[in-house]
C-alpha cells in the first residue's frame, strides 16, 4: 500500500550537526533493563527498531564512570575500553538497517548509590541520598569537576569509537549531575558553579563544549534537558529558568531533546495523561533555537505527529514507549498500513521491568526482550508447522494473541468465548476511570484477526468438555482467565476472612459491572496492584463514601514500579476517599468491619454497607482439569495437545497473558529446543564451553 501523502512530512530527512537523519522518527534514550548486563539482548532490540524505520535509535542512560554506578540496575556503562564492544554491537545492528545510533552519556551524581564501586556519591553540595549503604553524597570541589569533565570527554571518545553518530549530554529527570548543578535546591555553592543561573548552568555548557571539541567533527552532540519539573515554584519552571537555560544555550548543541521531569511526569501513564501531554511545557523551545528539536508525548497517531511538526513544536517525533509497543511504527506509516500500528497503551509495564532490574517486557509487544534470547521478531512468525486445526477457548488477551499469532502463521483457528463481547478482562478494565486506552490490547488483535480468512471467532459460545471433544480439533488451548476471590485469601490472610460469605461482600467484577450502589463502601486492597485504587476512584466518582483499607504502607503499592503510585494516592485523597494503611481486615459484620493494626493487632471498627475484596484471583481451570484427566477421551477425539495459557495457567498481568498466548502460538509444532529445561539463550558473563557455544548458548 502507498503512503498517505498527508504523512510525507514525517519522512523528510533532517540534518543534525554533521549527520543526517533519514526521517523524523527519533527513538529517544530509554531504559530497557538490558543495558550492559544483557548486551546482545540490547543490541538485537535496538537493531529491530532501526529495521522498523526509526531514523535515530539511542541507548538508555550510559554511565561514564564508576562514581556513577547504577548497579544492580542494568543501565549501560562506558567506563573503559572494555565496555566498547557492547555499544559497537548495537551500533552495527542499527547501522545495518540504515539508522543513526545515539549514546546518552550520564553522570548520575547523588542519584546513584555506587553499590558495587563503593565510591562516595558526588553532588554539587553535600546532600543526603536515598540509599542506606551510602546515605550521603559529598560536595565536589573544582578538581572533582575537572575530573568529571575528563571522564565525560573520554566516554564521548569511546562512544565515537563504538560507532555512535550522536552523543548526548544529559540534564533531565533530576537524576543527572548537570541537572543537580542547575537546581538551587541541590546547589548551594558560592563559587563559579553556584549562585546565579549563568554559574549553575556552567557545567552543562562545558560538557557540551567538551563533547563537541572531542567528537563533534563527525558526531552530533545532543542535549537532553527537562525544561520543567511539574513542581510549580518549588522546582524548575519552563516559563522561568527553564526558558532562560534554553535561551542561553540555544545554538550550542546540535539538537535539543526536551521533556519534563521527573521520570513519572515524563513517562506518565495513560491513566493520568493523554497523547501530547508535554506540549504545554516544551512548545516554546523551537522558537528560541535554529537547531532541531525532539519532543515526546506517547505519540502513536500519525495525524498528531503531523500536527506537532506543522505547528512548529518540534522537528522530530521522539518516542520511547510507542517504539517499544511497535518497533515498526514508522515503517507501517510509510507503507500506508496505519491500522497495523500496535499502539502503546500507556501502562508502564515496560518500566516496571526496568525497575525490577530485568529486561523489560511490554503489554502490547510480546516479543520485546525476546529478540536475541528466543530469536523473536515483532513482525515475523515462522510458517505453520502442520495443517492441524487449533481451537482457542477464551478471547481475553491470552486467547486473542494466540489466535492472532496462530492465524499469522497460517493455522486454521477457531476462537470461542462465552461472553457477548471479546476482550475478557481488558474489556472490563478498560471501562474503569482512565483505563480506556487499555482496550487497544483487544482492538489491535481483533483488527488483525478480522483480516484473516483462516481465523473464525465465535462469541456467546460457552465450551464444555463435551463440546471440546466433539469439536475435533487436534490442538486445543485454554485461555479461560481467572476470577477474583470472594474469601479474602491473599498476601495478608491465608484463611478465609471471617464474614466473607455475607451477602454484602463483593468482588471487583461486581464493581466493574456497576452492581455496587450501596455506600458506605469499604475496599480491602491486599492485591497491591492498580485494581483497588481504580475501583475506589470509580465508586467515589459515583458519589459513594469510600474507605480503602490496605495492610501495605501505601495505596496500590506495586504501582510504584509503573511510576503511578503518587498520582493514585493524590487522586484518591482529593476525591475524599478515606485511606487506612497498615490495617488488615479481621472480620466482616452486618454493617461494619473490624480492622486490625498489622503491627499491634489493635482493633478498630469501620462502617461498611458494601465490602469489596481485592485480594487475589483463582484460575478458571475447571475445563482444563476435566479434559486433562481423560487422556483416553482426548485421544479418541483426535486431540494431540491440550494447552493452557494466560490467567487460566496462573493469574497474572495482562502483559504476561499476551506473552503466554504469543509463546504458545509461536512454538506450536516447533522443533524441541536443544535444552528443553532452559529453552532460550542466555548471556553468560564467562564464555561457555565450546560444546555449548555450538548449541548457541553463548
Ligand atoms: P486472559 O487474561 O488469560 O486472557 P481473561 O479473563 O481476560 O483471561 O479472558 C478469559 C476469557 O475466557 C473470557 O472472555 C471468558 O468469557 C472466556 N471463557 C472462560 N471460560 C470459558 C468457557 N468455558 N468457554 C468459552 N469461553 C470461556
Ligand atoms: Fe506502552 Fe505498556 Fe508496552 Fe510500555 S508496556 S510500551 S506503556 S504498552
Amino acid at each position: 500500500m502507498a503512503r498517505d501523502p498527508r504523512y510525507d512530512i514525517l519522512f523528510e530527512p533532517v540534518k543534525i550537526g554533521p549527520v543526517t537523519a533519514r526521517n523524523r522518527f527519533f527513538q529517544v534514550p530509554h531504559c530497557t533493563g538490558m543495558g550492559s548486563n544483557w548486551p546482545r539482548t540490547h543490541a538485537e532490540m535496538r537493531g529491530q527498531k532501526a529495521q522498523g524505520g526509526w531514523a535515530v535509535v539511542c541507548t538508555e542512560e550510559t554511565m561514564i564512570h564508576p562514581s556513577s554506578d547504577a548497579l544492580p540496575a542494568s543501565s549501560m556503562r562506558l567506563w573503559d575500553d572494555d565496555d566498547i564492544p557492547a555499544f559497537a554491537a548495537a551500533a552495527d545492528k542499527v547501522h545495518e538497517h540504515g539508522g543513526l545510533f545515539g549514546i546518552e552519556l550520564v553522570h548520575g551524581g547523588f542519584s546513584r548509590s555506587n553499590r558495587t564501586s563503593r565510591m562516595a556519591p558526588l553532588a554539587p553540595s553535600a546532600t543526603p541520598n536515598k540509599y542506606p549503604m551510602r546515605p550521603q553524597a559529598r560536595a565536589m570541589d573544582l578538581h572533582d569537576i575537572a575530573e568529571l569533565r575528563r571522564w565525560h570527554r573520554a566516554a564521548a571518545i569511546r562512544a565515537k569509537q563504538a560507532g555512535a553518530d550522536l552523543v548526548y549530554v544529559y540534564a533531565a529527570h533530576n537524576i543527572a549531575l548537570p541537572m543537580h548543578f542547575l537546581l538551587p535546591r541541590y546547589n548551594r555553592r558560592n563559587d563559579s558553579y553556584g549562585g546565579r543561573l549563568e554559574n549553575r548552568v556552567r557545567l552543562i555548557r562545558e560538557l557540551i563544549e567538551d563533547t563537541k571539541d572531542a567528537v563533534g567533527d563527525t558526531v552530533a552532540v545532543a542535549l537532553r534537558f527537562a525544561v520543567d519539573e511539574r513542581m510549580g515554584e518549588a522546582g524548575l519552571e519552563w516559563q522561568k529558568e527553564g526558558r532562560e537555560v534554553v535561551a542561553m544555550l540555544a545554538e550550542l548543541p546540535d539538537l535539543w531533546d526536551v521533556n519534563v521531569s521527573g521520570w513519572e511526569h515524563d513517562s506518565k501513564t495513560s491513566r493520568f495523561a493523554q497523547e501530547g501531554y508535554q506540549e504545554d511545557a516544551v512548545s516554546f523551545v523551537k522558537k528560541l533555537t535554529s537547531k532541531p528539536v525532539v519532543v515526546v508525548g506517547r505519540y502513536t497517531s500519525p495525524d498528531a505527529m503531523v500536527r506537532v511538526i506543522r505547528s512548529g513544536i518540534a522537528d522530530f517525533i521522539g518516542a520511547a514507549r510507542p517504539s517499544i509497543a511497535d518497533p515498526f511504527l514508522p515503517r507501517k506509516i510509510e507503507e500506508g498500513r496505519i491500522e497495523d500500528i500496535r499502539e502503546c497503551i500507556g501502562c508502564n509495564i515496560c518500566i516496571s521491568g526496568n525497575n525490577t532490574f530485568v529486561p523489560m517486557r511490554c503489554t502490547q509487544n510480546p516479543t520485546m526482550g525476546e529478540e536475541w534470547r528466543r530469536g523473536w521478531h515483532p513482525e515475523e512468525l515462522p510458517a505453520r508447522g502442520s495443517d492441524a486445526r487449533v481451537l482457542v477457548i477464551g478471547a481475553g488477551p491470552a486467547g486473542l494473541e494466540a489466535a492472532r499469532a496462530l492465524g499469522a502463521r497460517g493455522y486454521d483457528v477457531t476462537l470461542a468465548d462465552r461472553a457477548r463481547q471479546p476482550g475478557g478482562r481488558v474489556t472490563q478494565e478498560a471501562a474503569l476511570p482512565g483505563l480506556a486506552a487499555w482496550a487497544r490490547v483487544r482492538d489491535w488483535r481483533l483488527g488483525q484477526i478480522a483480516g484473516m480468512a483462516n481465523v473464525a471467532m465465535f462469541m456467546e459460545s460457552a465450551m464444555s468438555d463435551r463440546d471440546v471433544l466433539g469439536f475435533g480439533a487436534p490442538h486445543v488451548v485454554l485461555a479461560t482467565g481467572a476470577t477474583w476471590r470472594r474469601d479474602g485469601i491473599g498476601h495478608a490472610n491465608s484463611k478465609t476472612i471471617q464474614g466473607a460469605g455475607r451477602s454484602h461482600v463483593v468482588g471487583p467484577e461486581d464493581v466493574m459491572a456497576g452492581r455496587v450502589t450501596q455506600g458506605p463502601v469499604l475496599i480491602f486492597d491486599d492485591d497491591h496492584g492498580y485494581m483497588a485504587g481504580v475501583l475506589a476512584e470509580k465508586l467515589a466518582a459515583q458519589g459513594l463514601a469510600v474507605t480503602l483499607v490496605t495492610p501495605a504502607a501505601m495505596v496500590s503499592e506495586f504501582t510504584v514500579l509503573t511510576l503511578e503510585q503518587g498520582f493514585i494516592q493524590k487522586r484518591l485523597l482529593e476525591m475524599g476517599v478515606a485511606i487506612r494503611q497498615q490495617r488488615n481486615l479481621a472480620a466482616i459484620e452486618a454493617d461494619h468491619v473490624e480492622l486490625a493494626c498489622i503491627y499491634t493487632g489493635k482493633r478498630e471498627q469501620a462502617a461498611a454497607a458494601t465490602v469489596v475484596l481485592v485480594t487475589a484471583r483463582v484460575s478458571n481451570d475447571q475445563l482444563y482439569h476435566q479434559l486433562a484427566r481423560r487422556p483416553d477421551l482426548m485421544e479418541a477425539a483426535g486431540m494431540k495437545s491440550l494447552g493452557v495459557i494466560g490467567d487460566c495457567l496462573s493469574p497474572q498481568t495482562i502483559a504476561a497473558a499476551v506473552y503466554d498466548g504469543h509463546a504458545y502460538a509461536r512454538e506450536l509444532d516447533a522443533a524441541e529446543p536443544d535444552n528443553p529445561d532452559v529453552p532460550y539463550r542466555r548471556e553468560h558473563m564467562m564464555p561457555a564451553p565450546p560444546a555449548r557455544q555450538q548449541q548457541g548458548t553463548t
